[in-house]
């Protein structure tokens, strides 16, 4: 399972696609990606089955138009492994979007609050009860997404690297780590997520390790990182010295 990300000037799926295939050697029965184009609507193909299939429905990703975007090799947990419960997942509005490597161990009892809330499910898998979390607590801290996800990190128990794009926040996409891989990489006005540096290696040697329970908004050639307390938080740039 992997997942990747991207945000420039350039078109963003052939570059997840290509990075995506860099992180086959993880494993997965299935993926997906999600695109967007300044503050145009989402544009989100999943697949089940080989990454090759996500090449030939998206035409290598050049189908998709859009220069934001973050895409997905599931490794099923929660949930068969089908097109419905492959990623990104998404809130009902598609005002929110993520990606998830990782397992919400007490994504049932969140479900039961949400369902109680008025939030209904469509797939079986614990990454849509993180989303819909999300989107809750989005919607009740008036739009914020570094406040909703650290308030949804509060009530998840579990491992996860996780990437949400907004639909109010064009040209951003925001990310959270706990006790799964992420890494974070800067370009000259391009900025990147992965689960490992070879995904990214092609494009960038400029690397930021985040921490657990931290998160963090990715912009064109800039992230800036927060703790769990919405505090911004610095950190020192890696430069990559050896090749995948
Ligand atoms: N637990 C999630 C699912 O089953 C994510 C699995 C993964 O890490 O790919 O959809």
């Amino acid at each position: 399972c992997g997942i990747v990300g991207f945000i420039g000037d350039r078109q963003a799926a052939p570059i997840i696609l290509e990075g995506l295939t860099r992180l086959e050697y993880r494993g997965y029965d299935s993926a997906g990606i999600a695109v967007r184009d300044g503050d145009s609507p989402m544009e989100i193909v999943k697949a089940k089955g080989r990454l090759k299939v996500l090449f030939e429905k998206t035409n290598g990703g050049n189908s998709l138009s859009g220069n934001c975007g973050i895409g997905h090799t599931r490794w099923a947990t929660h949930g068969e492994p089908s097109e419905v419960n492959a990623h990104p997942h998404y809130s009902d509005d598609y005002s929110v979007v993520a990606v998830h490597n990782g397992i919400i161990e007490n994504y049932q009892e969140l479900k039961e609050k949400l369902i109680k809330k008025g939030y209904k499910f469509y797939s079986g898998t614990d990454t849509e009860v993180a989303v819909k979390l999300i989107h809750y607590y989005y919607n009740k801290y008036f739009g914020n997404p570094i406040d909703a996800i650290n308030r949804s990190m509060v009530r998840i128990r579990g491992s996860y690297a996780l990437a949400v794009m907004f639909k109010d926040y064009p040209d951003e996409i925001y990310v959270a780590r706990k006790d799964s891989p992420m890494i974070i990489g800067i370009e000259n006005g391009e900025a990147y997520f992965a689960s490992d540096v070879p995904a990214i290696l092609k494009y960038t040697r400029n690397v930021y390790y985040i921490g657990n329970l931290e998160s963090a908004r990715l912009q064109k050639g800039s992230v800036t990182f927060y703790n769990i307390d919405g505090e911004e938080i610095q950190k020192e740039i890696t430069e990559i010295k050896w090749d995948a």
